[in-house]
């Protein structure tokens, strides 16, 4: 009787072991396939740039371009993009690599934003953006730099996809457990079947109308990254022409940091 009980022990324990086994190299398998198509992306993306340069100083070299200030400002500015790209690819790397460590200290993400769109006030200026932030009370735990970088990605997407005279709305709520972070931007908007890839490495929706905007595709990339690190979610909503708005849910976790906080 007893051998019975541990033979079927045995085997549901064997069956359990395969299952994860089976599990692990599905998994395994997925990260391969995702490191190929990353791989594959970047050459791609990098490709574009470089050819553009190559094209460019090439013909100045045997004297069929005139070396012109045009002419080299194109290199210089294709020469940034590949820049950009780099940095990005580095910090998503960053990111993403399994040993990211979140400095988590107490934060409060309105005082944040607020410091944030300071540093955005010539390109408000510049494209006579109305940008504002309602609510207040918002202490989170949460790595400050990171969460900087989250920030600092929508705000410039509202940015860059909003045009002249467009109005900017940042929202923070407070919620029992969490903070509800909104910005709403009435710019250009995301076609409806682009906007289930926006969060996507290297997608960028509509790209003949997002030539010159000198984006690379990585900063929602970022964005989700280090939300999700932080236990959070981050969703878009848009309307193409209308405008888009994206809703970020942070776990406060202040017990976390070694105290409960009651927010008032
Ligand atoms: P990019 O560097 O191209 O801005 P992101 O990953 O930040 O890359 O965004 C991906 C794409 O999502 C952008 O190329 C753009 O098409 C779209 N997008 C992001 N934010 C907005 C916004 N606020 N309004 C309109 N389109 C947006």
């Amino acid at each position: 009787y007893n051998t019975r009980i541990d033979a079927e022990t045995g085997t549901k324990e064997v069956d359990a072991l395969i299952s994860s086994i089976n599990h692990l190299a599905d998994s395994l398998e997925q990260q391969e396939t995702l490191r190929r198509q990353l791989t594959a992306d970047v050459a791609h993306e990098l490709r574009t740039p470089l050819a553009t340069v190559q094209t460019h100083v090439e013909a100045m070299m045997e004297g069929i371009w005139e070396p012109t200030r045009d002419r080299l400002e194109s290199c210089y500015e294709e020469m940034s993009r590949l820049g950009n790209l780099v940095s990005d690819l580095e910090r998503l790397a960053r990111i993403e690599s399994s040993n990211l460590k979140l400095n988590k200290t107490e934060l409060d993400l309105a005082a944040l934003t607020a410091r944030i769109l300071v540093s955005f006030e010539k390109d408000l200026k510049d494209k006579n953006l109305n940008a504002e932030i309602h609510g207040s009370c918002s202490l989170i735990s949460a790595d400050s730099d990171r969460m900087s970088q989250v920030l600092v990605n929508l705000i410039s997407n509202a940015v860059k996809y909003t045009l002249e005279g467009g109005e900017i709305n940042i929202t923070l709520s407070d919620k029992e457990a969490s903070v509800v972070f909104n910005i709403r931007d009435n710019g250009i908007g995301i076609p409806k079947e682009e906007l289930p890839f926006i969060f996507e490495r290297f997608y960028r929706a509509d790209k003949s109308r997002n030539r010159n905007t000198g984006g690379t595709g990585i900063g929602l990339a970022i964005v989700k990254s280090i939300v999700s690190a932080h236990g959070g979610t981050v969703e878009a909503e848009s309307r193409l022409n209308e405008g888009s708005d994206f809703t970020m849910i942070l776990p406060k976790n202040l017990e976390e940091n070694g105290r409960q906080t009651k927010l008032t």
